[in-house]
């Protein structure tokens, strides 16, 4: 238990459910149904699931997919992470599923040597439809044709635009970017585990 803290208390609309909004111990926030926070099925974000069947993980080692999964998290959902703010902190998000290990490694598979997790499109999330392993030669011949990362202060000024009315698709080209990465930022899409 000693692992996570509730920061807030939530339930959705049109959901009987109570959920709590939790920081793991590595940093990670995530949300957990607030029943499973309270009878101690939930101990983590994943991160210390050191038991569990798929065998991916022990007290002193991760096998390379274990450790791609939980530096995904790190980079969506974990403010304090450095990389944050190019993931997380410009809307990119770990799809629900995949908050789920055992999900995700019956989705990409054991990652291959030489490679890493690869998003195929810049401004989409991690989910299957948009990710593969890759190696650094083919994610770096993607990159160049890729979109430019928000600066600090712009998704302030996005949701600001937004809030004003401003059309999606003209703030989409006033930050040269897609129509789907503004609506991206509008729709902070819920994350449960647990
Ligand atoms: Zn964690």
């Amino acid at each position: 238990m000693e692992h996570i803290k509730v920061l807030q208390r939530t339930r959705s609309a049109g959901n009987y459910m109570w959920y709590a909004l939790c920081k793991c111990h590595c940093g990670v926030i995530f949300e957990a149904r607030e029943a499973n926070v309270k009878n101690g099925h939930t101990k983590s974000c994943g991160c210390t699931q050191y038991d569990k069947k798929h065998g991916h993980t022990t007290l002193t080692w991760q096998s390379p997919t274990y450790n791609s999964w939980c530096r995904i998290k790190q980079r969506c959902l974990n403010p304090d992470s450095p990389a944050y703010k190019y993931y997380g902190g410009r809307g990119i998000m770990v799809c629900e599923r995949w908050m789920i290990f055992e999900n995700f490694l019956a989705d990409m598979g054991e990652r291959p040597k030489g490679t890493t997790i690869d998003r195929i499109n810049n401004d989409g999330h991690y989910e299957l439809s948009n990710c593969r392993w890759a190696t650094m030669k083919i994610q770096c011949s993607n990159k160049r044709q890729r979109g430019s990362i928000f600066k600090d202060g712009e998704i302030w000024l996005i949701k600001r635009l937004l809030k004003v009315g401003v059309k999606q698709k003209v703030i989409a080209a006033m930050f040269k970017t897609s129509q789907p990465t503004i609506s991206i930022i509008k729709l902070k899409r819920r994350l449960c585990y647990g």
